[in-house]
């Protein structure tokens, strides 16, 4: 590779693990330079924009479609995520209990087993490599209070209609034997969940969708939306349907302020096990992994045996997007967390440590919304579940934008009520997150403790926070 090649990837190889492993270059596209008009400008490179722009390319394939990308297709979430591609849509239980939704929400649910079976059949189909191992999620108990957790968790699913196929329970033996985290009590399989190499299907996609004719400029902010036009620094950009898909840098776009904030997750990776740290942890498969924790948990074995851990996370003053510093002390508590899983790895080496935001809207739901009188679409706020939901979301707001009549423009997260909800001013957002946020780690540190004061916290924390 050229050193000029070379000094234009670098700052986006150590963006993440993932984008740091990926073959070939990752030197920006070309940029928008000229005025045009196209029919439908997405908005964003990660997975809402790319997925879109592939569905609407197969159902219309003459559309005209630019995506308008400030960095290069991946830089954001999709290429720093932990690689569960998962069938959870944050927050679903809101509309599973309310007797209006609820039928929508099973649909929705379903529809979502299906979104990780079409990531593994599209990309199985157009050679995206993207290390799919569909194996399934284990929510690990090492707590009493985890079995009850997960025990509940079981109980509701199978209350909504969904059976063992989908989530089924483990003894200790069995969930042992499938990843041997230390003081393991049980667990519950959710099968609907896939390991990929995030990153992998990010720049995979953003390649297909630029062989079916979609036009994908990089390192092109856009700065301005005023109705059906969009500036860029070099060209301006009319289009007859805009679609945003900026989820955690929603906030940075003007106009957009307050719908999608960004929280931050952080991750670290190991170097590759060996022979024995692979039997330590007792897993061949590659089942992703964490525990019923407050403060969410998400590991995963890599295609060359890593394991890819994360946990934590925080929100800036004001929404910013946090730029990390692999150096940053609280990565410490990450690598300590995922130690205290493997206590046997605790000569391992990390290897990379990298953080990201997740947009998070008022609701804490995700929702896909589209006005066709204002010719405007966007989908997000996935709050750190959007590698299965951005699929789904996008073949979504594909049938939204071509007026087709689905099954998917009929759930509850399309155009719901509060999916324009805004969050409220600083300082009283910075304080409202921040403090949810402290009470969750203190929950998690009373319940290790086995702190008599464990259940009042917690109970604290659902009464503040419901
Ligand atoms: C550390 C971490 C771990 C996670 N782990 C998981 C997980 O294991 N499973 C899971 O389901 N989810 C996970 N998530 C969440 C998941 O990655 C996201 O929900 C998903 O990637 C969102 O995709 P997206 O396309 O909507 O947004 P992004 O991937 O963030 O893409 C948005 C894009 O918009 C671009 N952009 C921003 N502003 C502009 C502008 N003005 N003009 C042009 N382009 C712009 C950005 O550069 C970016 O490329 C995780 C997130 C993080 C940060």
């Amino acid at each position: 590779m050229s050193g000029q090649q070379n000094s234009l990837e670098q700052p986006y190889r150590k963006q993440s693990f993932w984008l740091d492993t990926i073959p070939g270059s990752l030197a920006p596209r070309a940029a928008l330079e000229d005025d045009i008009e196209v029919d439908i400008a997405i908005v964003g490179a990660g997975y809402t924009g790319l997925w879109t722009a592939w569905y609407l390319q197969q159902h219309h394939p003459g559309l005209n479609i630019v995506i308008l990308e400030a960095e290069i297709a991946g830089f954001g979430a999709s290429g720093r995520n932990g690689g569960w591609c998962a069938s959870y849509i944050t927050g679903i239980e809101h509309w599973f209990d309310d007797p209006e939704t609820r039928a929508g929400a099973v649909r929705l649910q379903r529809q979502m087993f299906d979104a990780v079976k079409e990531v593994g059949h599209v990309t199985q189909q157009e050679s995206i490599d993207c290390h799919f191992d569909q194996s399934g999620a284990l929510e690990v108990a090492v707590l009493p209070v985890h079995l009850k957790r997960l025990r509940e968790e079981l109980e509701y699913m199978h209350a909504q209609g969904f059976t063992d196929t989908d989530y089924r329970w483990l003894s200790p033996d069995e969930t042992r034997g499938m990843i041997n985290i230390d003081k393991v009590g049980g667990g519950l399989l959710m099968s609907h969940c896939a390991a990929i190499h995030p990153a992998r299907l990010a720049r995979g996609l953003a390649e297909r969708v630029e062989k079916q004719q979609v036009r994908l400029y990089e390192k092109t902010p856009v700065l301005e939306i005023t109705g059906r036009q969009l500036r860029t620094p070099h060209g301006k950009v009319t289009a007859q349907t805009i679609v945003l898909a900026t989820e955690g840098y929603t906030n940075t776009l003007p106009d957009q302020q307050r719908r999608l904030v960004p929280v931050h997750s952080m991750m670290v990776v190991t170097e590759p096990l060996n022979t024995e740290q692979l039997k330590a942890i007792g897993s061949p498969d590659r089942y992703t992994f964490g525990t019923p924790d407050h403060i969410v948990t998400y590991g995963q074995l890599t295609n060359d045996n890593r394991i890819a851990f994360g946990c934590r996370g925080s929100y800036c003053y004001g929404s910013r997007v946090h730029d990390f510093d692999p150096l940053e002390a609280e990565f410490g508590l990450v690598r300590k967390t995922l130690l205290r899983f493997f206590p046997d790895l605790k000569d391992i080496r990390f290897t990379h440590a990298w953080g990201g935001p997740m947009g998070v809207s008022r609701s804490l739901r995700p929702s896909i919304n589209h006005d066709p009188v204002k010719g405007l679409a966007w989908a997000g706020g996935y709050f750190g579940n959007g590698v299965g939901a951005a699929n789904l979301a996008g073949r979504t707001l594909a049938d939204l934008v071509l007026g087709r009549d689905t099954q998917r423009v009929d759930t509850p997260w399309v155009n719901p009520p509060d999916g324009h909800d805004k969050w409220e001013p600083e300082p009283v957002r910075w304080l409202g997150i921040n403090t949810r946020r402290q009470f969750m780690q203190l929950a998690d540190k009373a319940e290790y403790r086995g702190s008599f004061f464990a259940p009042f916290i917690s109970k604290t924390l659902d009464t503040l926070f419901p």
